[in-house]
């Protein structure tokens, strides 16, 4: 492609609001550009890329028989109602409705539209097991959308959905799945690693996320030195029993009732006997109180917990990824993700045991219609026993390290949570009805590419691994006035053409200077140079990653290309 005929908008300078290395040079080098909050238009060179993550992929998703398949975006929103999700999701769901008043729901993630189509479609267990899998637009109204394409409101996601008879045919499949996305973020260059992640109240069982290594990520992992153990830190410190969601709860040991005590009195004793080996804490909260939990210097989150004794609701209104682990429990709120260097003054966990059911709005979220005495059993500090760097592995070999992670992708044994509720089932080999099994499966491409240039950039731009880089190659010509660089340039972009390389050919007539820096920030792997030396038919080639420059005679490029 000549680069004159492109659009590849590139700026001098860094956009203010620009708060990532990801999201200043998929700016500055033309690849992406906001349209408003957490919503953006992918440019030609940001397409190409998002093409190629796409297609690795659909391989490694057609390698293992998923079936590709489109879902409308638009979703009834009676579906959402029948799965329950449609109170529980909360604000992040993005709902709208027609002329008619029905009302409907920009997709957040298709659980209940797949769900339903195979009840509709699968009837008997020879059907299964069964894969299905899309690449769409997916949207979350996200209480903060920030970082460029790491966390937009509009963004596209791989999901895909498997559909078994058995728990042993799904756990078959999960280990292929997890295989294949192993293979995925391998064939995209990444650094990543795949952590033990918490399967909430979902009804699911085993789960997996996958986080590219990033001093930017949000979430915290715990991995061993030396063996393959690695957890999300919300995992990796989980007190017991909170370990499996399906088990009895197993009583924590009371050690305080202070059901006088005042918040102050509770964080200072928090704050202070933590280290001692307090296990739980009961109280009757009958006024307002917050936890505070500062992160570095940069954030604060506060969790406040108010309990009227005489109203019919409990308000939990929390801050920032605090609000992601509440989302994903239904009547029981989660350890809260903390980082490596939170200071914690307190940990809570609330379990619901009847009716309780979990809303939100604005302010936060809502268990409606409780009773406390009748729904809570108790509201209990949890046993706080964080997991620290170079305590001893959970497996017993090596020490505990954290790192940082974006976490681009999800597997999760879902079970037959949302095959009950939408009344999906099939035929068994007896003849008897049975309730479908199912996983289910994400990639956020989009975030993808953000986590990649996260990991592949210098101070001059974006340094794409050559598989989902825009072109292979960027053909420069100094000098587009110059007879002899032209013609030369000219017929090196031909020559590459036929050869089968994707070339960008800068063939404006731009300064030099201009040309090189917006190659640099582009980040095209191979940079080939038309020059001075032209008329002995020598050009200059640059190797983006290392920077590493030499001469070549056009009649080895292709070679050396190869
Ligand atoms: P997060 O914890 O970051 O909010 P999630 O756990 O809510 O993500 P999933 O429901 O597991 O996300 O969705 C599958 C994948 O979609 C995620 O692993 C991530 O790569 C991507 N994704 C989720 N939310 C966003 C977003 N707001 N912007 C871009 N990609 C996203
Ligand atoms: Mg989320
Ligand atoms: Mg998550
Ligand atoms: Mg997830």
């Amino acid at each position: 492609m000549k680069q004159s005929k492109m659009l590849i908008p590139t700026l001098k300078e860094t956009p203010a609001d620009a708060d990532t290395l990801s999201h200043q040079w998929l700016m500055r080098a033309g690849f992406i550009r906001q349209n408003f909050s957490g919503v953006y238009s992918y440019l030609p060179l940001g397409k190409r890329v998002l093409d190629k993550i796409e297609r690795i992929i659909r391989e490694e998703m057609d390698a293992i028989g998923a079936n590709e398949l489109l879902m409308p975006a638009m979703q009834s929103a009676d579906l959402w109602k029948e799965s329950g999700r449609w109170d529980k999701m909360g604000a992040e769901l993005m709902r709208l409705h027609d002329r008619h008043e029905r009302e409907f729901v920009l997709g957040p993630t298709h659980e209940e539209v797949v769900t339903s189509m195979i009840r509709d479609e699968v009837k008997s267990y020879k059907k299964l097991p069964l894969t299905l899998y899309q690449i769409q637009t997916k949207f979350r109204d996200e209480r903060r959308p920030r970082f460029g394409l790491l966390r937009g409101r509009e963004f596209i996601m791989k999901d895909a959905y498997s559909f078994h008879d058995s728990d042993e045919s799904l756990d078959t499949y999960y280990e292929e799945m997890y295989d294949a996305y192993s293979r995925i973020f391998t064939r995209l260059g990444l650094n990543f690693r795949a952590v033990i992640a918490d399967s909430g109240a979902m009804g699911g069982k085993d789960t997996h996320e996958f986080m590219a290594l990033s001093e930017i990520g949000e979430d915290t992992i715990a991995f061993s030195s030396v063996s393959d153990y690695a957890a999300n830190i919300e995992m990796a410190k989980v007190p017991d029993y909170y370990q499996s969601p399906n088990e009895e709860p197993k009583p924590l040991e009371k050690v305080a009732t202070p059901n006088q005590r005042t918040m102050e009195e509770v964080a200072n004793y928090l704050d202070h006997d933590l280290d001692q080996g307090l296990k739980s804490l009961l109280f009757n909260v009958d006024e307002e109180f917050v936890l505070t939990v500062t992160r570095g210097d940069h954030e604060v989150n506060e969790i406040k917990l108010k309990h009227h004794l005489n109203a019919d609701e409990v308000t939990l209104a929390t801050e920032d990824q605090t609000q992601d682990v509440l989302g994903a429990y239904f009547g029981s709120i989660g350890p809260i993700g903390v980082k490596n260097d939170v200071k914690i003054i307190g940990d809570f966990a609330v379990r619901a045991v009847s009716n309780a059911t979990c809303g939100a709005n604005e302010d936060g979220y809502h268990f409606i219609n409780v009773n406390p005495s009748r729904d809570f059993a108790e509201i209990e500090f949890a046993d706080i026993r964080f997991i620290k760097e170079g305590d001893p592995s959970p497996d017993g070999q090596g020490v505990i390290q954290f790192a940082e992670g974006i976490e681009i992708g999800q597997v999760f044994k879902l079970g037959q949570f949302y095959a009950d509720k939408l009344g999906a089932s099939i035929l068994n080999d007896q003849g008897k009805a049975q309730t479908v099994t199912m996983g289910c499966y994400g990639i956020g491409v989009t975030r993808t590419m953000a986590a990649i240039v996260e990991q592949f950039n210098d101070d001059r731009g974006i340094t794409w691994p050559t598989q989902v880089a825009p072109y292979q190659v960027h053909l420069l010509v100094i000098n587009s006035k110059n007879e002899e660089q032209r013609t030369l340039g000219d017929k090196l972009y031909q020559q590459l053409l036929e050869e089968g390389f994707e070339v960008l050919y800068d063939d404006r007539k731009e300064r030099a200077g201009v040309k090189f820096a917006d190659s640099d920030l582009i980040g095209i792997p191979n940079r080939i140079t038309v020059g001075k030396k032209a008329s002995d038919g020598i050009v200059e080639y640059k190797d983006r990653q290392t920077n590493d420059q030499s001469e070549l005679h056009e009649s080895d490029i292709n070679a050396f290309l190869k």
